[in-house]
């Protein structure tokens, strides 16, 4: 990496963090070792992930309710609206908040039976993540943030209709967008141009996804949407049976991603944990998010990464 990077950065740098709710004993204490490791790092917010057609709910909402008891973190939590009314969604807004709620993130979410299956409103439900959005403002002045697609949803026909999506979820209240994965940092900027010309000036988090499968990832990908690039293929060729080397490449090309980002001027980063602490911990320290960090921001740094 460029000698010139200043680690001094991490000053003027937030992060979020994004875990998904455990279903065992064992996932559990893992995911609390994870957020004991990330909390220090002052994330301006986690998040916990909601099973679409709410199989998970009481999972994630027992997650989210022990990071705001336990800790001084911001939790968001994510609601899908996909196969249920909106009475059913009203119901899981109201507890979440009665548990002190303040953040989500709103997502239409995907039909049984998997994203490529095809999807269709449920009769008296929000029809899409816009409408959501619309719906949780009504309850509350909830800061939430919506989803984001740099190489748009599969289910878009085209960029113009993926981005008109995002412009009505702003319009009805979001604060944030998080984008989808993806590993190719040309893509993100072009599309966040792309956003700009359409009059969206919310912030668009970049979502940052640690390889630490790459055959798993490359389920995710297909699923997703999201271009695994042939270098990034030809990096992890050969390396399904050496775990070891895996993981050191997986930090180097997260770190590259991120390092890059950050010379491009992107100050937010989202990062897809995987309930894991060890490569995302690795990146901030590398952009100088560090333990208590944020507590210590140098407003002459401010120009530094614009
Ligand atoms: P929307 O924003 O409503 O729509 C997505 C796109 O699909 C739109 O841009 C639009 O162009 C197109 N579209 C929508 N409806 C139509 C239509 N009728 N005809 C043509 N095009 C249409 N999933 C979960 O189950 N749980 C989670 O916790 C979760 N968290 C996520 C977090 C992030 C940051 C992201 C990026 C995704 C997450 N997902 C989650 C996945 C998400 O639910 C899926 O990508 C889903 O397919 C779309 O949800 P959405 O809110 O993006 O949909």
């Amino acid at each position: 990496f460029r000698q010139s990077r200043r680690s001094d950065i991490g000053s003027i740098i937030r992060v979020s963090f994004e875990f998904f709710p455990p279903k065992t004993e064992v996932m559990e204490e893992r995911l609390w070792e994870t957020v004991t490791r990330l909390a220090p790092l002052n994330p301006e917010f986690v998040s916990v992930t909601y099973g679409a057609g709410g199989t998970t709910r009481e999972r994630t909402a027992r997650t989210i309710k022990r990071i705001l008891t336990e800790t001084d973190v911001n939790a968001a939590a994510h609601l899908t609206c996909v196969d249920a009314t909106k009475e059913e969604v009203d119901t899981v807004v109201r507890e979440f908040a009665a548990m002190g709620v303040k953040r989500f993130v709103a997502l239409r979410g995907d039909p049984a039976g998997g994203v490529g299956a095809h999807y269709k409103p449920t009769p008296g439900g929000y029809e899409n993540g816009a409408e959501l959005v619309a719906g949780l403002k009504a309850f509350a002045d909830f800061d939430i943030s919506v989803s984001a697609y740099p190489e748009k949803h599969p289910e878009s026909p085209d960029f113009a209709t993926d981005i008109d999506m995002l412009k009505r979820k702003v319009d009805n209240g979001a604060t944030r967008a998080i984008t989808q994965f993806f590993f190719e940092n040309d893509l993100y900027e072009r599309y966040v141009e792309k956003v700009r010309r359409a009059g969206i000036y919310i912030p668009i988090l970049p979502g940052i996804l640690p390889i630490h499968n790459f055959t798993q990832v490359t389920n995710f990908c297909s699923k997703a949407g999201t271009h695994i690039p042939a270098w990034l293929a030809e990096r992890f060729d050969g390396l399904d049976n050496d775990p070891q080397t895996h993981a050191l490449v997986s930090s180097a090309v997260a770190a590259e991603q991120v390092l890059d980002l950050v010379e491009r001027g992107i100050q937010d980063f989202h990062f897809y944990t995987m309930n894991r602490a060890d490569l995302p911990f690795a990146i901030c320290h590398l952009i100088g998010v560090r333990p208590g960090s944020s507590d210590t921001v140098d407003a002459s740094l401010a120009g530094a990464a614009a």
